[in-house]
């Protein structure tokens, strides 16, 4: 039976070629500074806990095979595209906007505003969003969360949502959970009807089942993974209709585009006071880079390779 932890020598070959193509350009650096730009702070923690103990999130165990050589199992191309995702930490976007990255398959976006904060896309569980509430607090300060965005129905964007907002608070007006026309609707297609078909679509999307290792999950392309524990949601209680609108949260004028695309409802946000428009998924950087063989990159996964 054929050993599937080792690459085959027509794998090797194919990925020594790829480095080669004239497509892929290994020289260009400029996706590590744009990964690295706004850094606040790096956490060194090596995983993320759910509540019974297990890891929700696995740092150490991509930087186990992302911070050495690159593996022959793996496509440079993907190899240096798992290295980007994992520029994480806290970064500053702009005055008054920052994000924790990648502390879950998606980022969460806080903004400032005159006495507390907005939240865009508070993550997939409970525990990652605990762990990027706290990144955040620790080194810009602590204040009451205002509102909360879903940018769109996909579940990464949502599911934290109960560590960042009590759902009392919601109720009681005191925080407020904007999203757009159809949200609830999609939601319970996606969560609901579609429940028995979307752990078989995750397995072939993101080979959601395997062990992160350089024969397993190396990165999903939209982040490192899927991570694990307790989903949340709490109904808006503002929706943004197909024509878009305009509200201002506690001082920040804030203008909506409906804009179904990568999900069947979402929108972008602006917010003119910090110049910020939020497109989440609708928008990705397009490069086609490879990571050189001999491009290993320092220790410390923030800094760019050699
Ligand atoms: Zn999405």
């Amino acid at each position: 039976m054929q050993n599937t932890d080792v690459a085959s020598d027509y794998t090797i070959k194919l990925h020594e070629q790829a480095c080669l193509d004239p497509i892929f350009n290994c020289e260009d650096r400029q996706d590590f500074d744009f990964a690295h730009r706004g850094l606040i702070h790096r956490p060194d923690d090596p995983a993320i806990f759910d509540g019974d103990g297990d890891p929700a999130w696995h740092h150490a165990a991509f930087e186990q095979f992302l911070l050495g050589d690159a593996p022959d199992t793996v496509h440079s191309s993907l190899c240096r595209h798992a290295l980007l995702n994992n520029y994480r930490g806290l970064f500053k976007v702009t005055d008054g906007v920052y994000e924790a990255r990648p502390e879950s398959l998606a980022n969460v976006t806080f903004v400032e505003c005159d006495t507390g904060y907005i939240v865009i896309d508070p993550l997939t569980t409970v525990k990652v969003a605990a762990y990027a509430l706290n990144l955040f607090y620790g080194h810009i300060g602590k204040n009451p969360i205002v509102a909360v965005i879903y940018s769109h129905t996909h579940v990464d964007h949502f599911g934290g949502v109960k560590d960042m907002a009590c759902e009392d608070d919601v109720r009681g007006g005191k925080i407020r959970v904007i999203a757009s026309h159809g949200f609830v609707e999609w939601v319970l297609k996606e969560q609901g009807l579609a429940a028995e078909g979307m752990p078989s679509r995750n397995d072939y999307m993101y080979g959601e089942n395997l062990p992160v290792s350089p024969t397993g999950i190396v990165d999903t392309g939209l982040g490192q993974a899927i991570e694990g524990g307790e989903v949340s949601c709490i109904e808006p209680t503002d929706i943004i209709g197909t024509e878009g609108g305009s509200l201002t949260i506690d001082g920040v004028d804030l203008e909506f585009m409906y804009a179904p695309g990568e999900a069947p409802t979402g929108m972008h946000c602006y917010i003119p006071r910090f110049k910020t428009l939020h497109v989440a998924d609708n928008r990705y950087m397009y490069l086609q880079h490879a990571r050189s063989p001999e491009c290993s990159p320092d220790s410390d996964g923030n800094r760019r390779p050699r």
